[in-house]
């Protein structure tokens, strides 16, 4: 049904989309997660329009919606986006809201209109607001109102920026409600959204996006349970970290120790394992200060809140080795500690740069 290719979106000289590329079926139910400034919304601003791509082609049933000549406000009107923010009109009532939309725009008669008004306020569950105002609702009242809007202008595709993040906790799931219903109708949909169980559920396929692009994306089940990319794991995992550059041998190893110590408190991490990461810290930055050459070091120390797992990541340049095999210290009780309080050892290259990876026991 959409057919995204090579998407990029810039604002001046910030490469917010760089490269995406996508494929909606028709009645798939897309989530799209990850960090805030990812370029999520820009992505669903740009599907329809609301923001001018750079480059790239997003092509509908075959058509090139970027080509010069197409008719935007009918393939506009195709899709349909419900905010963060509701978007109500605020001096109509909720079924002039519904209305307005199909008699102004899709030219059907008022009497008719107010008829599927009804309907779709009976879907969202709120028949009984058809004549309040806006201000008289609750947030997730207003938002219900704001997807039967949407609705109301028959679209083929619903794009959900964040539905739910503005509104008070007690009503996210009478809006996530009503979105799973129009699921199992069948709508095509592409949802950001913050939550997760609900993204875990609801889904068929999942899109990461990070570093301007779709970083990784899958089945709901794949992505939730077993993803295969790093950054999509950390974010699942909801994966905090704290990071160190050492540039030479006189880095200030108590300073290190007192954040890591800092960092740990606040993600209540066990003091045992806190004096572990501290003294493995230690160690890995010994073996790698001597190696030979410039030091160029990136310690990282990343907490898994849903593992309840701290894992040590150390980045550094050099040529190709295993830094602890290669190591060049006097005597191997540093290396014995760091096999002897790690789970697993993983080494790889990545970017030119030895990687090491030490999950602790
Ligand atoms: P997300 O929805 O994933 O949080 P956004 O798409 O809102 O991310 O924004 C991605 C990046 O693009 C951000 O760094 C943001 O500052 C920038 N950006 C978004 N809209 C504009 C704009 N109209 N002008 C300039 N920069 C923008
Ligand atoms: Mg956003």
């Amino acid at each position: 049904m959409i057919s995204v290719e090579h998407l990029a979106k810039s604002f001046g000289s910030v490469h917010v989309l760089k490269d995406v590329n996508a494929e909606i079926s028709k009645g798939e139910v897309i989530s799209i997660i990850g960090p805030s400034g990812t370029g999520k919304s820009t992505f669903l601003r740009c599907l329809n329009l609301l923001d001018q791509p750079t480059g790239g082609h997003i092509v509908i049933d075959g058509q090139d919606i970027l080509a010069r000549g197409a008719d935007v406000p009918a393939l506009r009107r195709r899709m349909g986006m419900v905010f963060q923010s509701f978007n109500l009109f605020a001096h109509l009532t909720v079924m002039e809201n519904l209305t307005i939309g199909p008699v102004k725009l899709l030219g059907r008669p008022l009497p008719e209109a107010k008829k599927s008004a009804m309907e779709l306020l009976r879907t969202v569950g709120l028949t009984e607001k058809a004549h309040a105002f806006p201000d008289e609702l609750s947030g997730g009242q207003k938002q219900r109102v704001a997807i039967a809007r949407c609705l109301s202008m028959e679209p083929e595709i619903i794009l959900f920026d964040e539905p739910t993040s503005a509104l008070d906790p007690t009503m996210v799931s009478e809006v996530l409600a009503v979105i799973r219903k129009l699921a199992k109708q069948g709508m095509t949909m592409a949802i950001v959204t913050h939550e997760m169980d609900f993204a875990r559920d609801v889904s068929s396929r999942v899109f990461y996006m990070d570093e301007g692009i779709i970083y990784e994306e899958g089945p709901s089940e794949v992505i939730f349970g077993n993803p295969v990319r790093e950054k999509t794991r950390d974010f699942i995992g909801k994966v905090r970290s704290l990071g160190f550059h050492i540039g030479n041998g006189n880095y200030d190893l108590y300073e290190i120790h007192g954040k890591i110590a800092g960092f740990c408190e606040k993600h209540i991490v066990p003091s045992k394992t806190t004096t572990v990461a501290q003294l493995l810290t230690e160690e890995l930055l010994t073996v790698h200060v001597a190696q030979p050459g410039p030091v160029d070091v990136d310690l990282s120390v990343h907490y898994s809140e849903k593992q309840a797992a701290v894992e040590l990541r150390v980045v550094s340049s050099g040529p190709e080795g295993n830094p602890l095999i290669t190591a060049n210290v006097p005597d191997t009780l540093g290396l014995d500690l760091i096999r002897s309080f790690s789970k697993d050892i993983i080494y790889t290259r990545e970017g030119g740069r030895n990687k090491l990876s030490v999950q602790l026991a």
